[in-house]
C-alpha cells in the first residue's frame, strides 16, 4: 500500500480528537515529502542529528515531535523549532529544556513519560515517582514548558490484555493528574499512546496521539 493510502486509512480509524505522529526515524526525506504530500504534518523522530537534517530540507509548517530518549546536551538543537517532546522523564531534562526555549523566546510543549510496562528499562518515571514529581510544584516555575500530558509505551508482546492494561494504567495517571495539579489548564490534553502494532487498542484507552511508523514507512533499515 502508498504511504498515502495507509495515512488515510490510520486516520479514518481514529476518534476525532485523536492525531496521528508519523514517526519518520530512519526514513529519508522523500518519504516524509510523500506523506506531506498526502496532507500529513505531525512527524516524529528520536535522534537529534536527524531531525536536523530533516528539518532544514522539508517544509517549515511540519510539526516536529521528539519522541525518543533526549540527552540534555542536545536539547538546545532543536528548541528552536521543535512542536512537542514526547519523552520528558526527570527535572533535570525540563529545567535544560527551560533554558534553552527561553533563549529562543519561545514555551516548548512536554509530554511527561510514564514507564508502566513491565519491561525493565531506564527510561520513564513509575507513577509513583511522576506523583512525586508534580506534586513538588518545582515545575511551575518553569514559565518556558507547558506539561501537555504523558506518554507511554506498552510491553512489547503479544497479550492484548496486558497492553490494554498498561495504556489503561497510563490513562488513569493521565486523567488524576489533570484533575490534581491542571484542572486550571486546559492544555493538559495529551496522552501519547500506540504504535503500530498497538495503536488500535491505544485508542480504546483514550490515546489522543498514536506514534506510528513501521505501518506508514515500511521497516526501517538501521545503518552503522
Ligand atoms: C520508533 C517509535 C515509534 C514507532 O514505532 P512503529 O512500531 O514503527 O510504529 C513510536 N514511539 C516511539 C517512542 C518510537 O521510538
Amino acid at each position: 500500500m502508498s504511504i498515502a493510502s495507509t495515512i488515510a486509512e490510520i486516520k479514518q480509524s481514529l476518534p476525532e480528537n485523536t492525531k496521528l505522529v508519523a514517526v519518520s526515524k530512519y526514513h529519508p526525506a522523500e518519504m516524509i515529502a510523500e506523506a506531506y504530500e498526502a496532507g500529513q504534518r505531525i512527524f516524529g523522530e528520536s535522534h537529534v542529528q536527524e531531525l536536523q537534517q530533516k528539518h532544514e530540507i522539508l517544509p517549515q509548517d511540519i510539526e516536529w515531535h521528539f519522541i525518543g530518549h533526549l540527552q540534555t546536551n542536545k536539547v538546545k538543537y532543536i528548541a528552536p523549532y521543535v512542536s512537542l517532546i514526547h519523552a520528558v522523564d526527570s527535572m533535570r531534562l525540563m529545567e535544560e529544556i527551560e533554558k534553552q526555549a527561553a533563549k529562543c523566546e519561545r514555551t516548548i510543549k512536554v509530554l511527561l513519560q510514564l514507564h508502566v510496562a513491565q519491561e525493565e528499562t531506564k527510561y520513564g518515571l513509575t507513577i509513583e515517582e511522576c506523583e512525586a514529581m508534580l506534586k513538588s510544584g518545582a515545575w511551575k516555575a518553569l514559565n518556558h514548558i507547558e506539561i501537555a500530558g504523558i506518554m507511554c509505551m506498552a510491553s512489547n508482546v503479544d497479550d492484548e490484555v496486558q497492553i490494554a492494561r498498561e495504556f489503561a494504567t497510563a490513562h488513569k495517571f493521565f486523567l488524576h493528574a489533570k484533575e490534581t495539579y491542571f484542572a486550571d489548564q486546559p492544555n493538559f490534553c495529551e496522552c501519547s499512546m500506540g504504535m503500530s502494532d498497538d495503536y488500535h487498542i491505544a485508542i480504546h484507552e483514550g490515546s489522543t496521539l498514536v506514534r506510528v511508523g513501521s505501518k506508514i514507512f515500511g521497516q526501517r533499515v538501521y545503518a552503522n
